[in-house]
């Protein structure tokens, strides 16, 4: 290994000299402690390094040694229901609320060699295969079947194979390739910087179902799909990552909690072992790999824990599965490389930021997607990234906002209006978008509802017409308003509160089917339709206003998934109350 020396510490910097043998990304070893850092800029014979653990007690002199490989994960059964640091060493949940306590340089095995797992062969010998090609399965949890794939670049003629009880380390497979006799044990590694190869992308069409109705129904995501969730302190970025997390429809979750407090990880680890998916009947861990470089752990970490998080989301893709991806928050990353950037002298760009963050954004975005996998069996894999943005006083307009605008499809706008007024989700609902509106139309109106996309077509063109009506409302009065304008804006607000308004911390509410979201919308809808027929045939706008009906209304998304049946009866009953306020006309 190949020595230089540090000749100067700033901070996670670290500058040392005599590294001619190096190259821009290698990951070395600072000091006798071995400290984790990646070269992130080489001038002559000086690497300019970023350090991934603290670098208090590290000066010049100290040792400086290349490992001449690129920061990578290990990728291979054991990932599941664990949770990193943003260079994948396995954290206890204890570190996580009280920092980073591994000890310095620790060299800990990033996948677990003592655990034996069975081999399942899915080739023979003689077979041929090449990268991607699936040799053999594990049962990592109860529900994922870990698929052991061919690395890229590698084919050949499978020698052996070794069904049974192996450790990850442990040669599954013999491959006779061009350049001789290869083993291969069920561990990959990948540079995290690089997007893992696929053979293409194609459309993403389908929804990721979250259960929350504003998205599933307002601002859809699909199925490989891109969103953005910036929102001002306390506005919940959170709430609604750990909403997907739990919820989405997604079959392997990746979560890093990027940044943000320690103690919302130590949460996620209390919470998610208990929570039950309602599909499989396993905790909702089983599916989950947690990621954790929290405020409390060093800076430096936070930009490898993003790639971390997205390289063993893709490995996962690869086998077939659909996995989402969720980063809270991308802002603390951004901060994490403007921090860098300073410390090299970099010439600023926009707020300090690097010119180059708008690039660093858009390819860490474009490495989801859904796409043809490698591999001969052609499955199809997913990859949905949500990344929270926590732009300084919730004002869009900075550049990490921006730039990650420009590149995902979605964008689920938190207010700190709305949540102060504890209208949670406190998205935004005229601000907000997403791209896959169209798509998911199709998939809605085909699979849930014909009149899905039409009903909420009509809401959303309601909650428009709200604004213009409080103003009115506000400057002349609520009477002086139509009979049926003022029915609007009881509407509008049944909208708002009992659908738009879902409680994450509801036992019933927390999660809402499709077809829930679809029921109830009808109701409200139905309100106001018969409200019009009503006010037609002699009601008085005071009657409907205070009917107790609405009540029910209210009450609609307490309904039990598997009562549905009386939001269709409440939608009858509407309708017979609705015309005992018709006055006889004589
Ligand atoms: P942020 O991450 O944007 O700082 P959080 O996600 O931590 O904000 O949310 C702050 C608080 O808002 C939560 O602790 C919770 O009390 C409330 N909250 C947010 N979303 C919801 C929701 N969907 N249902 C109920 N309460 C919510
Ligand atoms: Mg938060």
């Amino acid at each position: 290994m190949k020595t230089g020396e540090v000749v100067k510490v700033s901070g996670p910097l670290v500058i040392a000299s005599g590294m001619e043998n190096a190259n821009v990304y290698d990951v070395v070893e600072v000091s006798e402690d071995k400290l984790i850092g990646e070269i992130i800029e080489m001038r002559g014979d000086r690497a300019s390094i970023q350090v991934y653990e603290e670098t208090t007690g590290i000066g010049p002199g100290d040792v400086v040694a290349t490992t001449g490989a690129p920061l990578s994960v290990e990728l291979g059964p054991g990932l599941i229901e664990q949770m990193f640091d943003g260079i994948q060493r396995p954290l206890k949940a204890l570190q996580v609320e009280a920092g980073d306590f591994l000890e310095k340089g620790a060299t800990v095995e990033k996948l677990n060699r003592e655990k034996v797992w069975e081999f399942v062969a899915k080739k023979k010998v003689g077979d041929k295969v090449s990268e991607g090609d699936v040799v053999g399965v594990v049962q990592e949890t109860p529900v994922v079947l870990h698929k052991i794939m061919v690395p890229y670049g590698v084919s050949g003629i499978i020698k052996e194979i070794h069904e049974g009880a192996h450790t990850v380390a442990d040669t599954v497979y013999v491959l006779e390739t061009k350049d001789g006799n290869k083993e291969f044990n069920m561990i990959q590694k990948w540079p995290v910087r690089r997007g893992r190869n696929y053979q293409r992308k194609i459309d993403p069409n389908t929804p990721l179902v979250t259960g929350q109705r504003v998205i599933d129904t307002f601002f859809p995501i699909t199925k490989g799909g891109t969103a953005a969730i910036p929102g001002p302190f306390g506005s919940g970025k959170t709430v609604v990552q750990h909403q997907l997390a739990k919820w989405a429809d997604a079959q392997i979750v990746v979560y890093v909690g990027c940044g943000e407090r320690g103690n919302e990880m130590t949460d996620v680890l209390m919470e998610f072992p208990e929570l039950i998916d309602q599909k499989t009947g396993e905790s909702i861990m089983k599916r989950t790999v947690l990621i954790a470089n929290t405020s409390n752990m060093p800076v430096a970490a936070r930009e490898a824990s993003i790639y971390t998080g997205i390289t063993i989301s893709e490995y996962y893709r690869d086998m077939g599965y659909s996995v989402a991806m969720m980063a809270d928050s991308t802002s603390r990353w951004a901060e994490a490389l403007r921090e860098m950037s300073g410390r090299l002298e970099e010439m600023p760009g926009d707020e300090g930021y690097p010119a180059y963050l708008a690039s660093r954004i858009a390819q860490f975005y474009e490495r989801a997607g859904r796409v043809i996998c490698l591999g001969s069996d052609e499955r199809e894999g997913a990859l949905s990234v949500i990344g929270a943005v926590s732009p300084p006083g919730g004002d869009v307009s900075e550049p990490v906002t921006q730039s990650t605008l420009r590149i995902v499809k979605i964008f689920w706008k938190l207010d700190y209006d709305l949540s102060y007024k504890r209208h949670f989700p406190a998205i935004n609902w005229l601000d907000s978008y997403s791209l896959y509106q169209t798509k998911m139309d199709k998939y809605l109106d085909g699979e849930v509802d014909e009149d899905f996309s039409k009903n909420r077509v009509r809401a959303m063109a309601l909650l428009q017409e709200e604004n213009a009506l409080q103003e009115i409302v506000r400057l002349v009065g609520r009477d002086s308003l139509s009979d049926e304008d003022q029915l609007k804006l009881e509407v509008t607000k049944s909208i708002r509160e009992d659908f738009l308004q879902q409680n994450a911390f509801h036992e019933i509410d927390t999660y809402c089917s499709l077809e829930k979201q679809s029921k109830m919308m009808k109701v409200i809808l139905k309100f106001y339709d018969e409200g019009v027929v009503a006010l037609k045939n002699g009601a008085y706008i005071s009657e409907i206003e205070s009917m107790d009906i609405r009540e029910d209304i209210a009450r609609a998304k307490n309904t039990p998934e598997e009562s549905l049946v009386k939001l269709d009866e409440l939608g009858v009953k509407i309708e017979e109350e609705m015309k005992k306020l018709t006055k006889e006309v004589l």
